[in-house]
């Protein structure tokens, strides 16, 4: 399902919010592993698994070892719109999936995930307690893995930014937005007159 929205005449992919369930049990700058870093634990409707969804169309650039949570980085194709009205390529990074082989024979072939295509699941590989995903992003193409460890021993996505300042939540249902200033496609500033394109599960609208 396609989320689009054009500034100046140009289309953009926005970035849609990972999961269909918006559940933070640990936020940005959170007590137990996050301390001083961008990062968010989504565990969904509830202590099960649930699939997590590509925000935009993107590239798999490299993953991580099971012992780190089979952490797997994406590169977005084209440059995106953040919901802080920016314009640039997006990285993502998601960790704690038990299983990313299906992830990496699709990738071998060189398939570009779609915009909302479901690529992963939530999971407790490495250091989890529970099932969730454990969600970073960052502005501008993939170059390195992680930052850190910072001054408490947490690593982060290179130039990470806050998810709130990136990712839309049209379609999402929000449980626990951990207070953060969550948007839909329709607040997000271009700075110029834009229009919105959502392709949904029963349609296609447009916004002006
Ligand atoms: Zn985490």
């Amino acid at each position: 399902m396609a989320l689009t929205k054009t500034k100046d005449g140009k289309s953009y992919e926005l970035l849609r919010f990972p999961m269909k369930v918006m559940n933070i049990t640990q936020g940005n700058n959170g007590p137990y592993s996050h301390q001083g870093v961008n990062a968010l634990d989504i565990a969904g409707k509830d202590t099960g698994i649930e699939p997590t969804f590509a925000p935009c169309s993107m590239r798999y650039k490299w993953h991580d070892s099971a012992a780190n949570g089979n952490a797997i980085f994406f590169e977005s194709v084209n440059k995106v719109m953040f919901a802080d009205g920016s314009i640039d390529y997006a990285t993502l990074m998601f960790i704690h999936d038990n299983y990313i082989g299906d992830i990496l024979a699709l990738a071998n072939k060189g398939h570009v995930f779609a915009q909302w295509e479901e690529f992963g699941d939530e999971g407790t590989a490495g250091r989890a307690t529970g099932n969730h995903c454990h969600f970073e992003v960052a502005k501008g193409k993939y170059s390195r893995p992680y930052d850190g460890p910072n001054r408490y021993g947490v690593f982060c996505l290179h130039n990470s930014i806050s998810a709130d300042k990136a990712c839309v939540v049209d379609g999402v249902t929000i449980k626990n937005g951990n207070g953060m200033a969550w948007k839909k496609a329709s607040q997000v500033k271009t700075g110029s007159s834009g229009s919105i394109k959502w392709t949904a599960e029963n349609g296609t609208a447009t916004f002006t």
